[in-house]
């Protein structure tokens, strides 16, 4: 993702430097500070170079001595630099007004109590700088296209103003039916074409958050068939879609070509759409889900009062589409549009310990949601890895993992984004398939079964040791949990025999605990039967932690009192070899 580039402040003089105080303290930057008085020319010129905005607290003249004999290359190069008086009560755009420096001079007055003093001519003589949208409009133009409309403007002064939005048309730009230059809007980009749509005599803007499409589909509906009324709305409408708002119906949640084409799609109850006036309603779906109208329905639900249905329900073989308009722009915040958001339920792997051993994914994942749920340390764990945000904490005890899975369901259930936090890998001897056979055992509860579970994949304990000291699980491995808190020894045994009869890489979880002490050294009987006594064996406690401890031995002097809960185990198969510190089991190729 582009990151917007650092606010250089120049301050040269300490009287300068409550200016800089006052930015960082709004929290709405990010500054970088240049205070040495000798090296103004230095500050702004590497400033520009790095494309940064400047606002600079000296006289313009050095400002302009500065620039110079500098190659400003127009304005295309994006150059933004702002003077300020030492108090901070006047600042002046110098360079980029109509790319955005006007616009950070009145946002950095409002901070300072100032008053930006805006040179641009459309500022001066109309009261209005027409490349500055309010919000939720966006202008799409070429810089040098805009220029040219300006100049235009103000030599004509007038403007056909018919179908400009209201805020062009409650300004000084004197409007005339039928003249030269034309201001207007549309719903989106022209269907067929790639460029802006604005000409040097015709600016076109384009509403932010005001459209928004209504879905509907048979169960289980390919994404074909939704895509494709996309594209046929998009023809009807001659335009393309840029971030339109979905809206359904709830029981449509967990519809797979919804969560794929519409990830944040909002969600509406029969109740809520069925007394919504609309052009199409059919008895037959008001029979099969209560509601005469799902596409239409919630497409204006979604776009709140006032708005217009613009394109009328369109139907294939199994979904249906409708496109509204909203009077208002959807708030920027989605947790504040109208309807709820799919249910989520995500269970996040945090990897061995060590944060950058944690995905992407699952780290994003847990700064989108509202609500952990996890073992108490684990989600301290989750926090100390970086991960910002204020969820909403449900901390649970060691054990009463069903507890902790139907907590999860509940919360998500209730339409929250949540996530259900376990450590390495969340499906080894974890949580997810808890998750998973909890929803599979409970058809009747409504609730969970629109819920979207998902699992983000974790680094586990087993492959985080084994990369400690190279290669152990080169070729075949399995792994084996020693608790049998939930599954008879018995079970475990066969599995452990099977295993050492199959010559496996084996690699133990849970291997003992103070209560839990016998069960490893049986296992280990049963292995010795089978593998030689230089068998390597490795065993890691709290693997990328920084406690860590990793010890590679053999089977033969390898003592079951050194481990514990917090140590993972792998017992080399008997053609897995040591060298010096390192493990690795060949796969048969025949190296020279
Ligand atoms: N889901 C976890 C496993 C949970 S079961 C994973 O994929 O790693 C708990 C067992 O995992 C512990 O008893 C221990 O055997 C092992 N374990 C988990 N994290 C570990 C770490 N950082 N170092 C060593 N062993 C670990």
């Amino acid at each position: 993702m582009n990151k917007a580039p650092k606010l250089r402040i120049i301050c040269p003089t300490p009287g300068s430097r409550h200016i800089a105080e006052k930015l960082v303290a709004s929290g709405q930057f990010d500054l970088e500070l240049w205070q040495r008085p000798k090296t103004i020319a230095q500050g702004v010129r590497t400033g520009l170079s790095a494309g940064q905005p400047i606002l600079a607290v000296c006289a313009i003249g050095i400002l302009i001595r500065v620039l110079h004999g500098q190659d400003l290359g127009a304005k295309k190069h994006g150059l933004s630099i702002i003077a300020a008086t030492e108090d901070g009560k006047i600042l002046i755009p110098l360079l980029g007004g109509h790319a955005g420096t006007n616009r950070l001079a009145k946002h950095l007055a409002r901070i300072l109590g100032g008053t930006a003093i805006l040179t641009t001519a459309s500022d001066q003589t109309f009261a209005l700088a027409l490349d500055e949208c309010p919000k939720g409009w966006h202008l799409e133009v070429q810089p040098r296209v805009f220029s040219k409309f300006m100049q235009t403007l103000l030599e004509e002064r007038e403007a056909d103003l018919s179908q400009a939005p209201d805020w062009v048309q409650s300004s000084a730009i004197p409007h005339r039916s039928g003249a030269r230059l034309k201001i207007s809007w549309q719903l989106g980009r022209p269907y067929a074409d790639e460029l802006p749509s604005s000409t040097r005599d015709h600016l076109v803007y384009l509403p932010e958050r005001r459209i928004t499409i209504g879905l509907g589909c048979a169960r289980n509906c390919p994404s074909g068939y939704v895509t494709d009324l996309l594209h046929k709305a998009e023809q009807r409408l001659g335009i393309r879609f840029s971030h339109p708002a979905f809206a359904s119906l709830d029981i449509k949640e967990t519809e797979p070509a919804f969560a794929e084409i519409a990830p944040k799609m909002r969600f509406f109850s029969s109740t809520e759409l069925q007394d919504i006036p609309v052009p199409n309603p059919s008895a037959v779906v008001q029979d099969e889900v209560g509601t005469p109208s799902v596409a239409e329905a919630s497409a204006l639900a979604l776009a709140g009062e006032g708005a217009t249905l613009v394109l009328e329900k369109i139907k294939n073989h199994k979904a249906t589409l409708a496109v509204a308009l909203a009077k208002n722009p959807l708030p920027e915040q989605e947790t504040a549009w109208p309807g709820r958001p799919r249910a989520v339920l995500k269970i996040v792997g945090l990897g061995p310990g060590s944060p950058d051993l944690m995905a992407e994914r699952a780290l994003r994942a847990l700064e989108e949601a509202q609500v952990w749920v996890g073992y108490g340390p684990y989600l301290d764990q989750a926090r100390s890895m970086g991960a910002h945000g204020d969820p909403q904490l449900l901390a649970f005890a060691l054990g009463g993992e069903e507890a902790r899975c139907c907590a999860a369901l509940d919360a998500a259930a209730k339409g929250q984004q949540v996530a259900l936090i376990c450590s390495g890998d969340p499906q080894v001897y974890a949580m997810a398939q808890v998750v998973y056979e909890l929803v599979a055992r409970h058809p009747g509860r409504l609730e969970w079964q629109g819920v979207h579970v998902e699992t983000l994949p974790g680094i586990t304990a087993m492959h985080a040791l084994a990369a400690k000291v190279g290669a152990p699980l080169g070729h075949d491995f399995c792994a084996i949990s020693l608790s049998d808190l939930n599954t008879p020894w018995e079970a475990i045994e066969r599995k452990v025999q099977a295993a050492a009869y199959a010559d496996f890489v084996i690699g133990f979880y849970n291997p003992r605990s103070q209560k839990r002490d016998w069960q490893l050294p049986r296992a280990l009987e049963i292995l010795r039967a089978h593998r030689p006594a230089d068998c390597p064996v490795v065993f890691g406690r709290n693997v990328s932690r920084p406690d860590e401890a990793i010890t590679v031995t053999h089977l033969s002097a390898f003592d079951p009192c050194a481990i514990d809960m917090f140590t993972c185990l792998i017992i080399g198969a008997s053609f897995t070899r040591r060298y010096k510190e390192t493990v690795y089991t060949p796969r048969g190729y025949q190296l020279s």
